[in-house]
């Protein structure tokens, strides 16, 4: 299994010299399997860069699968240039909208507009395939099975279990990890807890033993005190999940769109001084950078 990463920004796309050495793309992450099957997880700014190096090879066949709807998630998938050439195969995957009723299709429908975008679903030329996904449910896409599960966020928010050639990966999408709110002396508080201690349970069974851990890991302990319910994870419960999941390799990814490459170079430093003997290791994920399990 070899996993890219084509866009790690959260949020908003961040170009400039500040961001260089990360990345200023928004989410995207690359998976090919031995036999070389494209999975695509997300579909933010970072999947145009994928598309630039797919169009020599024409026809290609490539599943996208998105964890939410949210812009900084789906903004390419118009960007995404096989789109426009006949002869390819695009699968699309994702969750039903709870508000509007309607399956994945919905993230192409919206955008294709003349009002956000001068060309019509209607004139692509590759035939674009939809999947709607069911939590827990696992799907095959070539030789990689994936299941999705519910993740904490503001919308319905998949993150995925990719298994293939024997290894794994599991990728949040935007996760902020369930918390009591009630005070231990309200008296929903021990019921609201069970719930919250079950799902943090099968949270951690649908991560359980992965290779690679991708956590949406956006604020620091500080930063998250402003930003509670905003729907996004910190370092330190990215450390807290990776110990509980048993995963190899610890990814934080979904950086601030204001953390500078000296930022983040210098929390990085900071969470391994600190983290130096846990029992997996850790990386900032990175744009451009390859990984192989
Ligand atoms: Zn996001
Ligand atoms: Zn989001």
């Amino acid at each position: 299994m070899k996993v890219t990463f084509r866009g790690v920004r959260g949020s908003i796309p961040t170009p400039g010299p500040s961001t260089l050495k990360y990345g200023g793309n928004t989410t995207c992450i690359e998976i090919r399997t031995a036999v070389d099957d494209l999975i695509i997880l997300d579909a933010g700014t970072g999947i145009h860069a994928l598309a630039q190096r797919l169009d020599p090879k024409l026809p290609i066949q490539a599943h996208i699968f998105i964890t939410h709807t949210h812009w900084d998630h789906i903004q390419g998938l118009p960007f995404f240039t096989p789109i426009f050439r006949p002869g390819n195969q695009i699968d699309i995957y994702g969750g039903l909208d709870p508000v509007t009723g309607e399956g994945i299709e919905r993230c192409m429908k919206v955008q294709l507009q003349y009002s956000f975008f001068p060309i019509r679903e209607a004139e692509l030329k590759t035939k674009l395939s939809y999947h709607t996904l069911l939590p827990g449910k696992t799907v095959t896409a070539g030789t990689a099975s994936i299941t999705p599960t519910i993740l904490n966020h503001p919308v319905l928010n998949f993150g995925y279990r990719v298994e293939c050639d024997g290894h794994s990966l599991f990728f949040t999408g935007d996760y902020e990890p369930p918390y009591n709110i009630y005070q231990p002396d309200e008296p929903d508080h021990n019921e609201y807890q069970s719930h919250v201690d079950a799902k943090l349970a099968e949270v951690a069974a649908a991560m359980a033993n992965v290779d690679a851990l991708i956590v949406d890991s956006s604020y620091t302990d500080q930063e998250y005190l402003s930003k509670r319910g905003w729907g996004h994870g910190t370092y330190r419960s990215a450390l807290t999940m990776a110990a509980q999941a048993n995963a190899a390799k610890l990814f934080f990814t979904h950086h601030e769109p204001g953390r500078t490459d000296q930022e983040l170079d210098r929390l990085f430093q900071q969470l391994r001084e600190e983290n130096h003997d846990a029992p997996f290791q850790i990386e900032m994920a990175r744009e451009g950078v390859e990984y192989t399990f």
